[in-house]
């Protein structure tokens, strides 16, 4: 693929990255966050073959590189990258047990976070650049937009299968940065929502902008959908049913499928945590002066 125009450092880094995929919501607190962190846990864990099917980004016909993934039908475990920008809450390192954690300046760029030995996730977050978790980002718009070039630009990915993004809510100013700097790598988006009606007025929003823009839509998530009683199994609907479907049927968009309201997914990423940062310590060398030093 042809990347004329493209900003040559985000050439440099993404070339080698084969699937972009954006994930959106009409509004925050719909679960986009770990909708995208379970996207990139199961990407990471689905092993694939080279002859999986054609591929959506540039890789595929750009010459291959020593370091991309070797065609082969011999299934293999992807490679994925989880990239946060939602600058506006990064709650990516906390959901993959990775809170505390820095990046690493390398001499050939910043070196992301990998959930474990196998490299097989590797995660970059703004969440990483900020000295305190609670710490909230209160950039201006040309700084914001500063941040995401940087963060296309400037992370050492290496070769990876998947790249998962996971955006701000609703569709802003950094929606179209991104969209304007990843214009010839061919993402697609995922789209998030809860059946809440406010919700989905918001999403009539966030499809109507991937439409204007075409990005291609690969389907829409309903999550807390329904709440599974862990005593007697039923399911509750506390926010109404179907409203996902019925909202993909009519805007004619896939239905991926929907996720109930589950307590133990909080609790399974809590204790994740300290495994995760203990792996994490031993592979990264954390270096959190470079990190200060970026912003
Ligand atoms: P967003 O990224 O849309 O702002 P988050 O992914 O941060 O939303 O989710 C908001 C809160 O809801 C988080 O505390 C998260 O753990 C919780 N949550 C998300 N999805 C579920 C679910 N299916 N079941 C239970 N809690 C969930």
């Amino acid at each position: 693929a042809s990347h004329l125009g493209a900003d040559p450092s985000i050439v440099r880094r993404l070339s080698q990255v084969r699937n972009i995929i954006l994930v959106l919501s009409g509004k925050g607190g719909v679960g986009k966050s770990s909708v995208s962190a379970q996207l990139a846990l199961s990407l990471s864990s689905t092993p694939i073959t080279d002859d999986d099917g054609p591929t959506t980004g540039p890789s595929s016909s750009s010459s291959p590189s020593s370091s991309s993934p070797t065609p082969s039908s011999t299934p293999r475990t992807p490679r994925v990258g989880i990239l946060d920008i939602d600058l506006t809450g990064p709650s990516i390192p906390r959901m993959l047990g990775l809170d505390g954690q820095t990046v690493k300046q390398s001499s050939d760029g910043w070196v992301p976070v990998y959930t474990d030995a196998s490299q097989s996730l590797a995660v970059m977050s703004v969440g990483f650049l900020l000295r305190s978790k609670n710490d909230s980002v209160v950039w201006r718009g040309p700084k914001k937009n500063a941040m995401i070039k940087q963060f296309l630009g400037d992370v050492r990915w290496g070769p990876l299968d998947y790249l998962v993004i996971d955006t701000p809510p609703g569709t802003s100013d950094e929606h179209i940065s991104i969209l304007e700097y990843l214009r010839t790598f061919q993402p697609s988006a995922v789209m998030v929502t809860t059946p809440q009606a406010v919700s989905l007025a918001d999403n009539l929003r966030s499809l109507d902008f991937t439409r204007k823009t075409n990005l291609p839509l690969l389907g829409l998530i309903e999550n807390m959908s329904g709440y599974v009683c862990p005593h007697c199994e039923e399911c509750t609907n506390v926010w109404g049913k179907g409203g996902g479907e019925a909202l993909a049927q009519r805007e004619r968009i896939h239905f991926l499928g929907r996720i109930p309201i589950d307590p133990g997914l909080v609790r399974v990423l809590d204790d994740a945590k300290e495994e995760a940062q203990a792996k994490v310590q031993t592979q990264n060398g954390s270096d959190a002066s470079a990190a200060a030093e970026i912003i």
